[in-house]
């Protein structure tokens, strides 16, 4: 438990120092910006074998970059303890610790389970300059990240409710689907 307290207490000054920092937000958001287009991910499937596994919206969100409509996704007014998984792959993705009401319509989140669990790439569709962040195994799209977030991040993970799935605690102790 002890242990547990000081890993926090150096997450928190490690997030003051960052704050403490002169970049900007959007330096920060940049850093974890991925320039490898390219990228191969762990799990891959073609659009017709994605189709018999995930439903139409998760189809439409994850594989064709959809968004559901602000205020309809199940997990947006939604704050059990738990964890949100990938709806294509089974990642774990965010935990219910870091998710906050942004009161924009979507599910938000100020940092994800893992860094390395999602993947932030430029989106310059629809006229706007947005960060976009997907799953890092499936490549599945997720939503978008604005440097408009509380404490201790600034970041808001705006994810929509289709693309994930939700496991409450009292699950968390099974083996994790990959
Ligand atoms: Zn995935």
């Amino acid at each position: 438990m002890k242990k547990i307290k000081s890993l926090n207490l150096l997450l928190l000054l490690l997030a003051g120092m960052t704050q403490a920092c002169s970049q900007t937000s959007d330096q920060r958001l940049s850093s974890f910006v991925t320039n490898d287009t390219a990228m191969k991910y762990q799990v891959t499937r073609t659009d017709d074998e994605w189709r018999q596994v995930l439903t139409p919206v998760q189809f439409r969100i994850l594989r064709e970059k959809g968004t559901e409509r602000a205020f309809t996704g199940e997990y947006d007014e939604f704050f059990e303890r738990g964890a949100y998984y990938c709806a294509g792959c089974g990642q774990k993705l965010f935990e219910s610790d870091t998710k906050f009401n942004s009161g924009c319509g979507w599910p938000a989140f100020f940092a994800p389970y893992l860094e390395d669990n999602v993947q932030i790439q430029i989106d310059r569709s629809h006229g706007m300059v947005r960060s976009e962040v997907l799953c890092a195994s499936c490549g599945g799209h997720l939503g978008h990240v604005f440097d408009d977030g509380p404490p201790p991040t600034g970041l808001r993970y705006c994810i929509n409710s289709g693309a994930l799935v939700f496991k409450p605690d009292t699950l968390l102790g099974q083996p994790e689907k990959r």
